[in-house]
């Protein structure tokens, strides 16, 4: 059985930025992760500038790549009303092919050992040598002091912790694309359609990020993803539009299921979760890149400053719920303010009506820079 200090289960950004920071203070650190990079995952790429001060002074902004400054939010109805509003932090867009790969090289840089195309099986707290023992997929083990959980939405490890929200099955599928297209680089938008959204935003290399959140019961109904696309997406013009005038990048789009936005904890059997593992924003929001490299950032501080396991616990838990509990809350209930035909005709009436009432839900689904 190898020896570790540290080991992080999942090498996305909560997990790449947590290896980042303790690496650099010279602690020893191992990443496991089941892909290899880069890799490209089922995400907007649209991320709230609150992480920008963060990255910058920690020097994991990716100054080389020429990222998208967006600063305007489009919001359209099932049956295409639109209205936009400027955003009040904004964003950039930068595809996880290429900002993990940054990151995962910065890691590196810094010290930290990684375990690639290699996936855990599970992971046992053994109170009596207060020590982790974690179960590979080759069936090997590692034995480590700490372990960070920052293995995403939904994982093979959940599943040996039996938490919670993996008994229920989710309703909802994602579905990305990179296009080339003919689309204002500052703009996010979000297109409703009946069953779920769409967003578009420019990310790197003149590049659009084209991410949708659908319905499993429509993609089985339609009987392709195509079908489904032109059924119920192309309803609204503006997503009719932009299928009908782009170029495809990928063969064949990015894919998941099962994305489940129920609670979760914080520390789950001694181990610290971080990111989506510890709950997932409602993409509409456009922040869960955003909290990952937050909660990245505070798993790390809280192994860095504190030495008895009980104060690490207690530490991060009051950070995360300070910051995160009811910004996932709120993006939980505006979900339902969109994909359905009346109630998006709403939502954009809302934004049209009373900017005041939209900015305040933007503002309380969303950080403040840390
Ligand atoms: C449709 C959709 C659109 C979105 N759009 C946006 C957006 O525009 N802006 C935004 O800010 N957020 C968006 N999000 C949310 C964002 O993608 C996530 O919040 C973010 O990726 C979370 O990062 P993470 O590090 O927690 O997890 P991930 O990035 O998912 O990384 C987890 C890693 O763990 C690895 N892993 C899993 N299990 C194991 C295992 N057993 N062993 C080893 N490795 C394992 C995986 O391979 C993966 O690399 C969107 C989400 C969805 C579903």
């Amino acid at each position: 059985m190898s020896m570790h200090d540290i080991v992080i289960i999942g090498g996305g950004l909560a997990g790449l930025t947590a290896a980042n920071l303790l690496s650099k203070q010279g602690r020893q650190v191992l990443v496991i992760e089941k892909k290899r990079y880069p890799f490209h995952r089922v995400c907007g790429e649209y991320i709230s500038n609150e992480v920008k001060h963060f990255l910058k002074k920690e020097g994991l902004f990716p100054h080389a790549i020429e990222v998208s400054n967006i600063d305007t939010f489009l919001l359209t109805s099932v049956k295409g009303k639109s209205v936009s509003m400027s955003l009040d932090l904004g964003g950039f867009g930068i595809s996880r092919f290429v900002l993990d790969d940054f990151l995962y090289k910065k890691a590196i840089g810094n010290g930290t050992d990684f375990l690639v195309e290699t996936q855990v099986e599970a992971v046992h707290f053994e109170k009596k040598e207060d020590r982790f023992c974690i179960t590979l997929g080759n069936g090997k083990e590692i034995s480590c002091k700490h372990v960070i959980g920052a293995f995403g939405k939904r994982s093979k490890v959940d599943k040996s912790l039996d938490r919670d929200f993996i008994k229920k099955r989710s309703p909802y599928i994602g579905v990305k694309y990179h296009i080339k297209t003919d689309f204002d680089k500052k703009t996010v938008a979000l297109h409703n359609f009946e069953g779920g959204y769409c967003g578009i935003n420019s990310i790197e290399d003149q590049k659009f990020n084209l991410c949708y959140l659908g319905s499993r019961d429509q993609l089985r109904e339609a009987g392709n993803i195509e079908e489904m696309e032109r059924q119920y997406l192309w309803k609204n013009p503006f997503l009719k539009e932009i299928w009908q005038n782009s170029e495809f990048l990928f063969e064949r789009p990015e894919v998941i299921n099962e994305i489940n936005f129920s609670p979760k904890k914080p520390i789950e059997s001694h181990i610290i979760m971080a990111g989506d593992a510890a709950g997932l924003i409602t993409p509409l929001c456009g922040n869960g890149m955003a909290i990952a490299i937050h909660t990245g950032k505070l798993a790390a501080e809280a192994i860095l400053n504190h030495k008895e396991r009980s104060n690490i616990e207690s530490s991060y838990t009051e950070a995360w719920v300070r910051n995160f509990k009811s910004r996932l809350w709120i993006g939980r209930n505006v979900q339902k303010l969109f994909g359905a035909n009346i109630v998006s005709e709403f939502s954009v009436g809302l934004i049209r009506n009373s900017n005041f009432v939209a900015r305040n839900i933007m503002k309380r689904t969303h950080g403040q820079p840390f």
